[in-house]
């Protein structure tokens, strides 16, 4: 269960405020959040994986209230139970695609790679039809390849809860459906918690859950009495 209640943050000089009254998601859910550009939907997911931490507020993870925890066991938090597929994939340029992929086992002392990851790696990238670029530089890549590394190094650890951030968003509609696809399947294989934000519509239908952040804006507005900041919301 991950549990969200009286969150308040605020990003030091900046103006923008995340308000989240409650949020409740249960193991196993496949939650979609949405909401405008600039509403803070990455921001929360910064927050459930305690790469931020509120300025007021509880967040739990199962049985962790993250805000109690100290930077370091944050972050062991992070690697043990969490893939995140970052809005940017922040991959390594000078990086090939299999190491982007077994990077948390490269820089972690607490997962050991293994034959068994490797095989894993490939079988991922075969699912993702990257296979053919595992030994390309992922600064060789296009946004969609570079996409589909990012998905599959956040799946690699086979995490209790994985975290996509707008995972479909330079993909053509093939491969945005086998994408999703994917997720789903491993989320249901491995019964991981899966958190999706999207601006696609056509895909809302497949989540158990709807989380709009247009209501966490009027909650903002409503205690602040005054117009909380958006920025365009086209993207
Ligand atoms: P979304 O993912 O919904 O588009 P974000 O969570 O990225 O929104 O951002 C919410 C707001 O916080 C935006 O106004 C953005 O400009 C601001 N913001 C995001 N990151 C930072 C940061 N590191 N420092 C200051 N402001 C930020
Ligand atoms: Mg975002």
């Amino acid at each position: 269960m991950i549990s969200v209640e009286n969150l308040q943050f605020k990003y030091p000089r900046s103006d923008f405020a995340l308000q989240v009254p409650s949020l409740k998601i249960s193991p196993g859910d496949r939650v979609a959040i949405v909401g405008p550009s600039g509403s803070g939907k990455t921001t929360l997911l910064n927050l459930i994986s305690g790469i931020a931490t509120p300025d007021q507020g509880t967040i739990t993870v199962g049985e962790i209230n993250l805000p109690k925890l100290s930077e370091k066991q944050r972050r062991d938090f992070r690697i043990s139970q969490i893939g995140f597929v970052f809005q940017k994939f922040e991959l390594l340029d000078y990086l090939n695609v299999k190491d982007n992929i077994l990077l948390p086992f490269l820089i972690n002392d607490s997962l050991m790679l293994s034959s068994e990851v490797i095989e894993r790696a490939e079988s991922l990238t075969t699912q993702m039809g990257i296979k053919n670029k595992l030994n390309r530089r992922s600064d060789q890549l296009s946004q969609g390849e570079q996409q589909r590394v990012a998905i599959c190094r956040a799946l690699i650890t086979q995490p209790n809860l994985i975290l996509a951030d707008e995972p479909t968003g330079n993909l053509d509609p093939n491969n945005k459906k086998l994408i999703l696809d994917l997720l789903f399947h491993q989320a249901t294989e491995n019964k991981q918690t899966l958190i999706v934000v999207t601006h696609d519509m056509t895909l809302i239908d497949r989540f158990d859950t709807v989380v709009n952040f247009e209501e966490f804006l009027a909650e903002a507005q409503r205690s602040n009495g005054k117009e909380s900041r958006t920025e365009d919301s086209t993207s």
